[in-house]
């Protein structure tokens, strides 16, 4: 089987994207592949974070990934930090890293936008991070958002620089490729149709959590940013909130795109508006109740995070002394 690796930071609740761009495809493929699904903590401290609430993050993520239907038959989910090979890759990629290969990124340009003064060197080697998450496990496929696919192209030269300096012919690192479902990829903002919808958006009605209850839902989708045009089209560039949440209604109704057109081009938003609210809370409900049941038994929980760690890193570690080797490093005593 080929294998598969991906993961969300703990920055804060899961939300309709991550859910639809990328853990729905998890879901979906993971029979067909060895999975490794991590909670990526290290990631979380690229910007200023919460030690107060990094740790109950990182287990209600991980709780998350079980509700929302990954199956332990085929996948192992595991904390990020919990395994010291992703931060010691991640060091021996560095002195083989551009810095302008990272100063192109657009998440670290718009990220560091953000941060004012305060950007860390975190921010900036995010990817090469990201990098050592993928290539520890000899990753085939990466299911993610169209958001990251500039970081698996990084990912990619990397590996291909990394081969070219020390693999004396042979390969030591394994060239992943991106997967992204087109649709769903890229979920914007209920605030603004011009921008992702992320986790460390400071509004929280610019994001549907999977998590939120009835009523903050009914109440988000109430307050989202429309407009005054009567009859609702995809596809309009002047009406990207439009085109975003009849996206959402579809995938979330199972309904395809000719459906949704057929069933709302003549109505008006006071009318969708109820209608999606409805979908919504339906497609949330059986999430959100599996997720109280995951954390009811949190023994349950940490045995799959201890087990998960055990596998994940006997197959790190692995990665790890190749690359040591072929960098030319001696072996402890
Ligand atoms: P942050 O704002 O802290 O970066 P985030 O919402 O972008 O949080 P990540 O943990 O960075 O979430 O990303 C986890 C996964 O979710 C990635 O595969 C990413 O591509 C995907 N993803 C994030 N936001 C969206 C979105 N709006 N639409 C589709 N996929 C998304
Ligand atoms: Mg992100």
């Amino acid at each position: 089987k080929q294998r598969v690796l991906s993961g969300v930071q703990p920055t804060g609740n899961l939300h309709l994207g991550n859910y639809l761009g990328a853990i729905r495809n998890w879901v979906d493929n993971q029979a067909q592949y060895d999975n490794f699904f991590c909670v990526v903590d290290l990631h979380a401290i690229t910007v200023p974070h919460n030690p107060a609430t990094l740790a109950t993050d990182t287990y209600t993520i991980a709780a998350l990934y079980l509700a929302c239907g990954i199956d332990l038959d085929y996948s192992t989910i595991f904390v990020q930090s919990h395994i010291s090979a992703h931060s010691e890759l991640t060091w021996l990629l560095n002195c083989i890293t551009p810095i302008n290969w990272l100063e192109d990124m657009i998440q670290f340009k718009e990220k560091a936008i953000k941060q004012g003064e305060n950007v860390s060197a975190g921010l900036l080697d995010y990817p090469v991070l990201m990098a050592a998450d993928i290539l520890l496990y000899d990753a085939d496929k990466v299911p993610v958002g169209e958001d990251q696919k500039q970081h698996l192209e990084l990912t990619r030269d990397l590996a291909v620089r990394f081969n070219h300096l020390f693999g004396q012919g042979e390969p030591v690192l394994k060239l992943p490729e991106p997967l992204i479902r087109p649709e769903g990829a890229r979920v914007m903002s209920l605030t603004d149709g011009t921008r992702k919808m992320s986790k460390s958006d400071p509004s929280e009605l610019s994001r549907i959590n999977l998590l939120d209850d009835p009523d903050t839902i009914t109440k988000k989708i109430k307050r989202c940013k429309t407009d005054s045009v009567r009859g609702l089209t995809f596809d309009d560039p002047e009406r990207p909130e439009c085109h975003n949440l009849l996206m959402l209604y579809g995938i979330l109704s199972g309904k395809t795109k000719a459906e949704v057109t057929a069933e709302c081009q003549d109505m008006g938003w006071g009318q969708f508006k109820p209608l999606f609210t409805e979908t919504l809370i339906a497609s949330l409900q059986p999430i959100q109740d599996k997720y109280k049941a995951v954390m009811d038994d949190k023994a349950y929980l940490e045995s799959v995070l201890k087990n998960g760690r055990e596998k994940a890193e006997e197959v790190a570690n692995k990665t790890l002394n190749r690359v040591k080797d072929a960098m030319g490093y001696s072996r402890p005593l």
